[in-house]
């Protein structure tokens, strides 16, 4: 059965805060002074903030934490750097886990192309949709160059990146940045941003690092041409590690809620680890938890708004019609893998007549049965 082979997906809505007051252990990335720093990444382990109760300006202190660069390794040094001003700590949102994807939302540029660079790992794959001029993805290519450099240091790794390399998949082990645009004129800019950053840093670059394999350029539309997109930004059987998605224009709402359901169904199968969106409408729409910036009711906001305006993208695989619900069959929650999802409340026209009839229906009824993406019932499911 297809459903057994669907992973569980978690999507963990989030609003990008600056206002918000890092608390000790918050992941952070450090912006660098120069531009051939590549900036470290730890947690906050003292902020004198809270002793001082200076606003601005403050001294904060982070671990340099090699496991949140690269999630597999577990070095940690205690190397420690004291950050004068705020500005310089980015928070990082995404979790280390597998079928957690993090769903990041930020009003403006600026604070768009620090997230979507704070975010970047050593070997991962970014999918760029709607690179304008090429001003953020110029910025992520430096940020894999400079990693791919710290990463090659010793001699071992040295050799694994040549032989990677040699077989032409260097970016398996460097990352690559993938840019697509519906605008002809935005793939020559994006193209010459890219070979200034890429010439700019060139003499400090291992050797094998080419911008040919770390990056590619499209003039794509991914509405008009799913299957395209798809096959573009999977080439070499790898998923994008990390979605950035700014796409404006006038009707701004309906393209990123569109495009953001596109990357749902799209990579559902090997989701990205975190989705980054610049949508000042989005944000203005979605009412985030005061605490935290999370938003446990975006998901479910995102399928109805697609719903009720008929947006769903066109997909193939839509759940089957069942003669009765129970035909369907068992799929547990991906909260637990333990509690079924109810059959009838996803198939059965008139839903599950006990959850209804208050909530005594004990099985889950979260989760569409088919996509197990929440917020909606297979007998609605957009499809995967
Ligand atoms: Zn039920
Ligand atoms: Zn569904």
């Amino acid at each position: 059965m297809r459903n057994q082979t669907i992973p569980r997906p978690h999507f963990y809505w989030r609003i990008h805060s600056t206002r918000k007051e890092l608390q000790l252990n918050d992941p952070v990335y450090v912006r660098p002074k120069s531009v051939k720093e590549v900036g470290a990444v730890g947690r906050v382990v003292d902020t004198t903030a809270a002793a001082f109760n200076e606003p601005a300006d403050v001294k904060r202190r982070c671990t340099n934490d090699r496991s949140l660069a690269k999630p597999n390794q577990n070095k940690t040094s205690d190397h420690r750097i004291t950050v004068q001003v705020n500005g310089r700590l980015v928070s990082i949102y995404d979790v280390p886990s597998n079928n957690t994807t993090t769903i990041l939302l930020t009003p403006d540029t600026a604070n768009y192309r620090q997230l979507a660079v704070a975010h970047v790992r050593h070997g991962d794959k970014v999918l760029e949709i709607g690179c304008s001029t090429g001003i953020c993805t110029s910025l992520v290519l430096r940020r894999m160059l400079l990693l791919s450099k710290e990463n090659t240091n010793d001699a071992e790794a040295q050799s694994e990146a040549a032989a990677a390399a040699e077989k032409g998949d260097s970016f398996q082990y460097d990352g690559k940045i993938i840019a697509f645009d519906t605008g002809s004129d935005m793939m020559n800019q994006t193209q010459q941003a890219l070979q200034t950053e890429f010439d700019n840093l060139s003499a400090h670059l291992p050797q094998h690092n080419k911008l040919s394999t770390m990056s590619s350029i499209h003039k794509i539309d991914a509405f008009a041409d799913p299957k395209g997109a798809f096959s573009l930004s999977t080439q070499n059987n790898k998923y994008p590690d990390i979605v950035l998605i700014d796409i404006g224009g006038n009707r701004e709402l309906e393209g990123v809620t569109r495009m953001i359901h596109w990357v749902q169904c799209t990579f559902l199968s090997n989701l990205p680890r975190v989705i980054i969106i610049k949508s000042k409408e989005l944000v203005r729409e979605l009412s985030p938890e005061p605490e935290d910036g999370s938003m446990h009711e975006a998901q479910s906001w995102l399928m109805n708004y697609l719903q009720n305006r008929n947006l769903s993208v066109e997909l193939l695989n839509k759940p089957p019609v069942y003669a009765h619900p129970l035909q369907a069959p068992l799929v547990m929650s991906p909260e637990d893998d333990a509690l079924p999802i109810c059959r009838f409340h996803n198939y059965h026209k008139d839903g599950c007549k006990r959850f209804k009839n208050g909530n005594e229906c004990e099985l889950d009824h979260e989760y569409c049965h088919w996509c197990r993406i929440p917020g909606h019932v297979a007998r609605n499911c957009p499809g995967t």
